[in-house]
């Protein structure tokens, strides 16, 4: 049986769930097809963090932070026990090359555009609790400075968003590989593996929310479509025993100057990330013994009692895939932006999602389904995005 959808969305992560939740309460009907299961990409390996991304101040991108922390704040009021709110600890050392008044200047914007609530408060922590700092390394520490930033784990978040749009009434077909679609006069007709049978349903638009696999996923449509220059780049980060107990640390790496966080995930410490140009099938990607040996010198750089070998045994490890536009220059620099690309100006058929933030994921879906707007026929809307509780399972 052929059947017919408004939306059809490739891709079960963070994006892809998003856009069906905002599409179903904007009273469409909506298929996901997902490859493998929900947040299998990058939505299950990324920092953890629903943050405006201080660091992104350094790269002038305020409209990105200025909207993460919107996402952020309403995230911490729609998902209180997805999303939750964690001190972070910047130290500044006598070496640092982020100096403190930088620091200052930064968060002071940073607060700014979080509207300056109670979440946008900031301050150095007196030198008398610096030995409460979960064993940081005290010398040559000059200044420790504290914000506040969120925290969730990121596939709890991606199967609640899920849950959220089936209750609106959107389907979901698993493991179900969408392997082609061809773009018709005012559709499209997807092709699609599920259960080992090739299937064809028909919709409006498809939403291609591939991540890491969307390049290739626009490159199997028919007519061929325009494809933006692109570049995968892997971040790894490492489990290790012995959280820290005040919060985030976030850290400059000795050797690049590169942001990374130490921080408490689900009872265990967790260090990351890197940022390694990757080549290949984004389904091989895995941990380099580089990366295992540039965060261990970084975490034992900053907390001495992990020079310990017995203490810094690893007990997990895992990579994921930012998709980046292609460019010159580090990984580090690049815009975090979500590029939404559809396959015509008027009345897309296609819309194909790049890159992004975890953080962003309802505005981003709001987006997309603003631009899909003209290809979809008059619903009766059923929901706001903006509104809608998200419970874990
Ligand atoms: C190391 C790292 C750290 C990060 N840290 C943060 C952070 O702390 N905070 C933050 O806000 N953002 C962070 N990000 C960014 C964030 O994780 C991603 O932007 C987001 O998860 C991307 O979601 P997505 O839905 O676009 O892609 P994905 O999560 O990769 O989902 C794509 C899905 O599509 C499926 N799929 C692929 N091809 C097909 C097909 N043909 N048919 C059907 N299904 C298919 C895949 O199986 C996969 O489940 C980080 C990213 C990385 C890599």
């Amino acid at each position: 049986m052929n059947r017919s959808y408004d939306v059809i969305v490739a891709g079960g992560g963070i994006h892809g769930v998003g856009v069906a939740q905002a599409a179903a309460a904007a009273g469409h009907s909506v298929l996901v097809l997902e490859q493998h299961s929900l947040a299998a990409g990058s939505s299950s390996r990324s920092s953890k963090l629903i943050h405006g991304g201080l660091r992104y101040l350094e790269s002038g991108q305020l409209r990105l932070v200025r909207e993460s922390l919107h996402e952020r704040a309403l995230m911490l009021k729609l998902a209180p026990e997805l999303v939750q709110l964690q001190k972070f600890y910047i130290p500044i050392y006598e070496h640092s090359r982020r100096k403190a008044w930088q620091l200052r200047v930064g968060l002071g914007l940073y607060a700014l555009l979080a509207g300056l609530d109670a979440t946008a408060h900031f301050g150095t922590v007196p030198r008398a609790q610096w030995p409460t700092l979960d064993g940081l390394e005290l010398e040559g520490l000059r200044h420790v400075y504290w914000y506040h930033d969120a925290q969730t784990d990121d596939a709890l978040l991606t199967a609640a968003v899920m849950r959220s749009a089936q209750a609106l009434g959107a389907g979901l077909a698993l493991p179900a590989r969408c392997t082609g679609a061809t773009l018709t006069h005012d559709g499209v007709q997807v092709r699609y593996l599920h259960d080992g049978v090739e299937r064809e349903c028909s919709a409006r638009v498809l939403v291609n929310a591939a991540g890491p696999w969307a390049d290739a996923l626009a490159r199997s449509i028919t007519p061929a479509v325009h494809v933006p220059p692109l570049e995968l780049v892997q971040g790894t980060h490492l489990l290790l025993d012995g959280p820290p107990q005040r919060g985030v640390y976030y850290v400059e790496s000795p050797r690049d100057g590169r942001a990374i966080f130490v921080m408490p995930f689900h009872g265990q410490l967790m260090i990351g990330t890197t940022e390694v140009r990757f080549h290949g099938d984004p389904a091989t990607v895995a941990p380099a013994p580089h990366e295992l040996h540039y965060l261990l010198g970084v975490l034992r750089h900053y907390f001495p009692r992990f020079r310990d070998p017995a203490a810094s045994q690893l007990r997990g490890e895992f990579a994921g895939l930012r998709v980046l536009p292609a460019g010159g220059g580090h990984a580090f620099h690049r815009s975090r932006e979500t590029l939404l690309v559809p396959d015509r100006a008027s009345r897309p058929r296609l819309l194909s999602i790049y890159g992004g933030k975890l953080t962003t994921w309802r505005a981003v879906a709001a987006r997309a389904l603003a631009r899909l707007a003209a290809s979809l026929p008059a619903r009766s809307p059923r929901a706001r995005t903006d509104t809608l509780a998200l419970h874990p399972a």
